[in-house]
């Protein structure tokens, strides 16, 4: 979209340990220079190396992200990870409603809004994603679906600013597969709708990626596409020669 500056995002699920921090500095590197005040990049690995990664990112336009965050600030929740201890590690942004998360865990869009206020709240940028599963789209039920999820997932605060939204066809998802670009191109129109329906001009400048097999080879025909402002990729974001070179297709 003319006057959206895009995102690059990685979210490197569960997988990566301080090995992997290598992969991390060479993204820092890489995207150091010119295309970097056109074109934001964020890495979201495990929590586990949230801290040490922004330490390494200190000097580098690389942004760092986590992927998922508990609906409340602090209390009796073994496991989780609150939007406040990311941003106290220096985290900018975090995923909230990947579909493995609603899958593996059950989230539902209710639980997915809580946590995009919850990130807020800690000054954090919700990405929130959204998208149909097979089923769905074989049943026709695609934009239905993308309806229900923005407007039960995004909170009433989201601004341009605050909210990216990430549109991942489920079955796109580490699977090699990916839709059309007419069906990207359909899908993302509609957000676009939707938001500016529901949020006015911040609904305009709102950052809408694409998600799910993104990869060098097929990054610069996605992100040619009407309305997709950046990518979310899994798989090709662990390493650095991926990520950098799905970057560089801008
Ligand atoms: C994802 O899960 O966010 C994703 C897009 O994964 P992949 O790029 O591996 O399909």
């Amino acid at each position: 979209t003319p006057d959206i500056r895009p995102l690059v995002a990685g979210n490197w699920k569960m997988n990566g340990t301080r090995a992997s921090l290598d992969q991390i500095k060479a993204m820092a590197e890489g995207v150091k220079g010119d295309l970097s005040s056109k074109v934001e990049t964020l890495i979201c690995p495990p929590a586990t190396l949230l801290y040490v990664a922004t330490a390494l990112c200190d000097d580098s336009p690389l942004m760092i992200g986590a992927q998922d965050c508990h609906q409340k600030q602090s209390g009796a929740h073994t496991g989780d990870v609150s939007a406040e201890m990311i941003a106290d590690c220096f985290g900018t942004h975090v995923i909230v409603g990947h579909s493995e998360r609603r899958t593996d865990h059950g989230e539902s869009d209710a639980l997915v809004r809580a946590k995009a206020e919850a990130a807020h709240a800690a000054d954090l940028v919700a990405i929130v994603c959204i998208g149909e599963t097979e089923a769905e789209r074989k049943g026709g039920k695609t934009l239905d679906v993308l309806k229900r999820q923005l407007a039960e997932s995004l909170p009433d605060g989201a601004t341009a600013e605050n909210t990216v939204i990430a549109y991942e066809p489920v079955w796109a998802i580490g699977t090699g597969l990916t839709p059309t670009v007419a069906d990207v191109e359909e899908a993302h129109a509609f957000m676009r709708r939707e938001l500016v329906a529901r949020v006015g001009a911040e609904g305009g400048k709102m950052r809408i990626l694409y998600g799910g097999s993104v990869k060098p080879s097929n990054a610069r025909e996605l992100m040619g596409v009407a309305n997709v402002d950046g990518a979310l990729i899994g798989g090709a974001s662990l390493k650095a020669d991926d990520f950098l070179a799905i970057y560089r297709a801008y």
